[in-house]
């Protein structure tokens, strides 16, 4: 009796990320600082980069940034725990993953508007 039984894989589908000497955590050539471990799927090709400039390096095109009416993609993965989260979820968010609550840096809303169309400066009152 053979029985082919299928493979169950259920191993967690966690995307890999590009990037230059990306380590297991997301970290690149660039940002290489305890809190740089997220990674952004790119609008332009759909892959997960380090950084942008991962991205310039390898991609070999333009990089797009995501529209404001797409910001419920889940293109925002936590290199600490794979977790993928939304861009609304990630801008809007409190800098730290949802899924472990690894904190992630908050100097990158510096650089949202490489990734994303033009973030609204949401004036402090
Ligand atoms: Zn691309
Ligand atoms: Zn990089
Ligand atoms: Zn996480």
């Amino acid at each position: 009796m053979t029985g082919a039984s299928g493979s169950s894989r259920q191993a967690s589908t966690r995307p890999k990320a590009l990037g230059v000497d990306v380590d297991a955590e997301t970290r690149c050539a660039h940002w290489r600082s305890p809190l740089d471990i997220v990674a952004i799927r790119m609008r332009c090709c759909g892959d997960f980069y380090a950084c942008k400039d991962c991205h310039d390096d390898l991609a070999g095109h333009a990089i797009r940034v995501w529209p404001r009416a797409e910001w419920s993609e889940r293109a925002i993965l936590c290199g600490a725990c794979g977790e993928q989260l939304t861009i609304e979820a990630y801008i809007g968010g409190d800098h730290r993953c949802p899924g472990c609550g690894a904190p992630f840096n908050p100097g990158c809303r510096h650089h949202h508007h490489l990734y994303f169309e033009a973030v609204a400066q949401t004036a402090p009152k």
